[in-house]
């Protein structure tokens, strides 16, 4: 059977390229969310066509969802012949936009050096093809199995997911007993799986003062110098403290097994993007936003109560310093266990087809998985796919063909032994 389905998955080569290409043809940029119903049609009609259930499935009123840039997602269900578990493919089809330094033309789906080129290649419509292309070959082998089969194409993910696999989390497409594993092609390098993710925690520090003549500054009270002050603290104080903390979570880069903060922005005084000249005031408000991440070790209570304290005991100390926080985005770090059903099918599928062990591995940043877990409190899921992390986002983005084809062979393997836990094909 192995051998049958590698063959069968090696014949599709020119079959995966095109549907890559095609893919890669969407320009589905987000934001705005461009080309999201095209592209979400264009795979439901696919599938359709090998006889799965297909469901367009629009995130209403989510963030950017409008008539003409709507949330579009597709969810396609593919039903066995007997009662058993589901396996569920998960893809993002948003992509980022394209910025410069490109050498091919981002939405051509140019093919060269056994490479697929575009934005998304590898950041997800290369792993979206694995997938789909793993569950047909499987199909064509095995068209009576236990359980059901689900490939989704979802939108969203680069800004948050919540018209995409949030909002699909929240109406129980994510699920038991709707769903019992789930894989994300995102691409985590084909001998890597992702088992989670680090949390999230983004807030707005604002620093008040009050406004007077820029001549007499005594007069008023300027807010940058007091978030300078935060600043000061921070650089002493949180800085070194976050970075002692180590995780056991296996991060990659290693840089981001320590806890890590990101100053995103600050904005005081006068706007920015005039072009005369500035009026002589003391700026009353200054304005910072932070991105922390926080390892699974945190509680977030405690990740925020370390910038709380050093807000607090600046009030005490700095005469008129006063200030407010307001969260922005939470999200919890995620971990699923390394036996897990998925991940033991998916590292199986590494050993046989790449004869190696595979890595274990989590990510620094979050994705879709967040909602899986949160919402849907389904915690068989992993990230699993094709292309090279770093490679995401960059200019010449691409997908490696044979990467494809190798995780596409892993894919049908996992899927195979997830859907007969019992029997050893
Ligand atoms: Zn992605």
């Amino acid at each position: 059977m192995l051998e049958a389905l590698d063959k069968r998955i090696e014949d599709k080569r020119e079959e995966i390229v095109a549907l890559t290409q095609d893919l890669i043809r969407f320009p589905t940029i987000n934001p705005p969310g461009d080309a999201y119903q095209p592209c979400a049609e264009f795979i439901g009609a696919r599938l359709k066509r090998r006889g799965f259930e297909v469901s367009f499935i629009r995130g209403e009123d989510t963030p950017g969802d409008s008539a003409r840039y709507p949330r579009m997602n597709v969810v396609a269900r593919r039903e066995g012949g007997r009662p058993g578990p589901c396996i569920h493919f998960n893809s993002h089809i948003d992509v980022v936009e394209t910025g410069h330094g490109w050498t091919v033309d981002p939405f051509a789906g140019i093919v060269r050096d056994g490479k697929v080129f575009g934005r998304g290649a590898c950041d997800m419509k290369g792993g979206l093809a694995a997938s789909i292309i793993a569950v047909e070959a499987l199909l064509e082998l095995k068209p009576d199995y236990p359980g059901a089969i689900e490939i989704s194409g979802t939108v969203d993910e680069e800004s948050g997911g919540l018209g995409g696999v949030g909002y699909l989390a929240g109406k129980g497409y994510f699920s038991r007993p709707r769903v019992d594993h789930v894989i994300i092609p995102e691409p985590l390098n084909k001998e890597r799986i992702c088992l989670g993710h680090r949390g999230v925690w983004w807030a707005e520090i604002e620093t008040h003062g009050s406004i007077a003549h820029g001549s007499m500054p005594f007069l008023g009270d300027c807010a940058v110098r007091h978030m300078g002050a935060v600043m000061d603290r921070f650089e002493r104080e949180l800085f070194p403290r976050l970075a002692a903390k180590h995780t056991d979570m296996p991060v990659v880069p290693a840089g981001a097994r320590s806890s890590t903060l990101n100053i995103n922005s600050i904005h005081g005084g006068q706007p920015e993007g005039f072009d005369g000249l500035p009026s002589p005031c003391v700026p009353d408000s200054c304005r910072m936003v932070i991105d922390r991440r926080f390892l699974i070790e945190e509680e977030l209570d405690e990740v925020k109560a370390e910038v709380t304290a050093i807000l607090e005991s600046l009030k005490a100390e700095r005469g008129r310093f006063s200030y407010s926080i307001r969260d922005l985005l939470e999200v919890l770090p995620t971990m699923t266990d390394r036996e897990a059903p998925v991940v033991r099918a998916v590292a199986a599928g590494i050993e046989d087809v790449l004869s190696r062990e595979p890595d274990y591995v989590i990510s620094p940043g979050t994705y879709d998985q967040k909602h899986i877990a949160r919402i849907g409190h389904l915690h068989d899921c992993i990230a699993y796919g094709p292309g090279i992390l770093d490679i995401a986002h960059r200019p010449d983005e691409f997908v490696g063909i044979d990467d494809m084809l190798d995780s596409a062979k892993v894919m049908a393997r996992a899927t195979l032994a997830l859907l007969s836990p019992h029997q050893t094909p």
